[in-house]
């Protein structure tokens, strides 16, 4: 398996997005396979820049992602996304991105993710207003059958807050999920971010069969400086879960 994790999980613990890399390497580096640079706000994505050190330790894994940003930038033939594409040229150049993942409801044409060269992936969206058409199985199905060039990003916690079980998504597009954002919500109606060793047996049991899929699986949790332990325990549950599952 391929055991990830988002830097978006660890931002609040740091004060620049390199600074969450360094931290992953350090507390976790050993542990897991790989990495997924996240960002939402371009303003943070612009002034972003990997060193050397970071470079050094995305190359040793298995697996390196990003999460393109999200909020200030509507992709499609315009100057912004033309930036945003060659400063992800760039990083993919250092590190050999496996895919990036878009928001779709930040993208007003999708031909023009053709232009950045990689695997482009879409995530399904927790439910607001904005994000009508994004949220559950059968219109991203729908969406997928006509845009055949697409991989889709799994989001079991956006999918939970809308009130859809995982085994709905893996049902609908169980074939097309190149990636799991892996974590939990308890309660429709809110993304919560939990992580699964927090979350109740019940929630855990109707993720299970998400782990047996044989992807990439990214923990994305939102957590604060005290609460870091809690992914190496996330770690070991998560791998001992999937492992059950083998078995
Ligand atoms: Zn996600």
């Amino acid at each position: 398996m391929l055991l990830c994790i988002s830097t978006g999980a660890v931002w609040r613990c740091c004060e620049s997005r390199l600074a969450a890399v360094h931290l992953i390497e350090e507390k976790f580096g050993g542990l897991i396979d790989g990495v997924e640079l996240c960002f939402i706000n371009a303003s943070k994505f612009w002034g972003f820049e990997l060193d050397e050190r970071a470079i050094r330790f995305l190359r040793s894994k298995r697996f390196v992602s990003l999460h393109a940003p999200c909020s200030g930038i509507e992709y499609g033939d315009n100057r912004k996304t033309r930036r945003a594409f060659g400063k992800i040229r760039e990083i993919n150049k250092a590190v050999a991105l496996q895919h990036v993942t878009f928001h779709p409801n930040h993208v007003r044409d999708f031909g023009a993710l053709k232009r950045l060269g990689l695997r482009c992936l879409v995530e399904n969206l927790s439910g607001d207003e904005k994000r009508k058409g994004w949220q559950f199985p059968q219109e991203l199905k729908r969406f997928l059958e006509k845009e055949r060039w697409l991989g889709f990003c799994y989001d079991v916690n956006h999918g939970m807050s809308n009130g859809v079980e995982p085994k709905e998504f893996l049902k609908n597009l169980g074939s097309r999920i190149e990636c799991i954002h892996l974590n939990a919500t308890e309660k429709t109606g809110e993304a919560q971010h939990h992580l699964l060793v927090q979350s109740s047996n019940a929630v855990v049991e109707k993720i299970r069969p998400v782990l047996a899929l044989g992807k990439p699986l990214v923990i994305e949790p939102r957590l604060q400086k005290e609460e870091l332990p809690l992914i190496g325990k996330e770690i070991e549950f998560v791998r001992k879960t999937a492992e059950s599952i083998v078995l």
